[in-house]
């Protein structure tokens, strides 16, 4: 039996299985500098494994307070290595990505202080951190007052913009890499590199934090390389692998992190606490496959964009655009549109494969959402996912696969729900 006929068997129609594969023919070249990528990533993560001695004995359980927890200690060592920093929090303790961004920003922001985004309105969930939207135990009642620099109409970095808003209260810089649910471009790496000098040469103490969700592994540096202070991400996103469970990283700095650590457990204790449960083996594991699961999700991406792009959807980044982060955006142009390839994608899962995702306020963002998640980790968007806001254009933004095969698989069953669905033909 070929793919096409296991497709077929799978509920994918032959022109839609015939189809992918021509446009996965024209991928060639593009995937092959994937796996070149791959290659040098996973070699400088098992170059911090072996820096930092990772052992066996590393992978013990610790219980209650967890102190001299030396497991976790290797972990945080090997992201600091990874990253190049002076030091790391690693932890399940941290719930998500949301509050590894609430921890590093409470942390290092005090009453009177300025927090500046100067590249237009961060993440949803960071509008109740900040105060955008009036929330409880946000930054703005506790007296952090926000500016935001928005980017140019033409995408690009309103650099005279962020100088004009640097006064003397600006504490802290919050730069997003990925775009979030919005339609700006990605920042790649270097271009994250020239925010940082700009902000420096005007303030040097700005404390330059990288909001680095889904962006790690996509590139050979990371925003820390080239002038970051503070770095932050999920574990169930790029560099849990898929395998880690729960948690989230912030790397940087030592005086900043150790901020962190004071506001993540306790002034006074900071990161001398915090039991790893038996996860440590788990995180260090998905560490080691991130590289691989990071490239899949590549691949997925753009044969996704090259995918929609040919049928006359819009793409962000376009099919052949160079990539910053693993987030494919298509404007599936109604609801019905956008519904029927989050069906798709849920189809498609080893998991939940059987229900059908519908829109709904979740907490944190503003409008109803549809997500679909088949996932072995609740909500994991490094696992093949694809969720987006009911509001025009209609995005999905689409994301992960744990392997290439699936997050292909995937994509082809959005387009054979959108082609039952919204009646287009190919
Ligand atoms: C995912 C994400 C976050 C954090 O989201 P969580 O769901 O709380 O992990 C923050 N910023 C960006 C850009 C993200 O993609």
């Amino acid at each position: 039996m070929n793919v096409t006929e296991q497709y077929e068997k799978m509920g994918i129609s032959k022109e839609v299985a015939e189809y992918c594969s021509r446009v996965e023919d024209s991928l060639k070249e593009r995937f092959a500098a994937i796996d070149v990528l791959a290659e040098k990533n996973q070699l400088k993560v098992l170059k911090a494994m072996q820096d930092n001695k990772l052992q066996e004995a590393h992978f013990a359980p610790t219980t209650g307070y967890g102190y001299n927890d030396l497991g976790r200690e290797a972990l945080e060592g090997i992201y600091a290595s990874l990253f190049e920093t002076e030091d790391a929090l690693v932890r399940p303790q941290i719930t998500c990505g949301t509050h590894a961004l609430n921890i590093a920003l409470s942390a290092n922001l005090r009453p009177g202080d300025e927090l500046l985004s100067p590249v237009g309105k961060p993440y949803d969930t960071m509008d109740e951190i900040i105060g955008i939207r009036p929330s409880n135990g946000s930054l703005a009642e506790y007296g952090v007052t926000y500016r935001q620099v928005d980017m140019l109409e033409d995408g690009s970095i309103d650099f005279e913009g962020i100088r004009a808003a640097i006064s003397p209260r600006t504490k802290l810089a919050t730069i997003q890499r990925s775009k979030g649910y919005a339609s700006r471009p990605t920042l790649s790496v270097a271009q994250i590199g020239e925010i940082i000098s700009c902000i420096k040469s005007v303030k040097p103490d700005v404390i330059c934090m990288v909001d680095n969700c889904y962006g790690e592994l996509v590139e050979e540096q990371e925003p820390t390389q080239v002038g970051a202070d503070l770095c932050v991400g999920s574990l169930i996103k790029n560099l849990g692998g898929g395998l880690a469970p729960i948690g989230g990283y912030i790397v940087g700095k030592e005086k900043y992190v150790e901020n962190c650590a004071y506001r993540l457990t306790s002034p006074g204790l900071g990161k001398e606490v915090g039991a790893t449960l038996g996860i440590t083996s788990l995180l260090t594991q998905g560490l080691f496959y991130a590289p691989s699961v990071v490239a899949s999700a590549l691949k997925g991406a753009i044969f996704a964009a090259s995918l929609y792009e040919k049928l006359g959807y819009e793409v962000f980044p376009k099919a052949g655009e160079t990539r910053h982060d693993i987030i494919q955006a298509v404007n599936m142009k109604t609801p019905e549109g956008l519904c029927a390839f989050c069906h798709g994608i849920q189809a498609a899962a080893p998991v939940d494969s059987f229900v059908v995702p519908e829109p709904w306020a979740m907490p944190g963002y503003d409008s109803d959402v549809i997500m679909a998640a088949g996932t072995f980790v609740s909500g994991a968007s490094i696992e093949l996912s694809a969720d987006g806001p009911l509001r025009p254009p209609y995005t999905a933004f689409f994301q992960g696969g744990l392997n290439y095969a699936h997050a292909k698989f995937g994509i082809a069953m959005s387009l054979q729900k959108v082609v039952e669905e919204c009646h287009i033909t190919l």
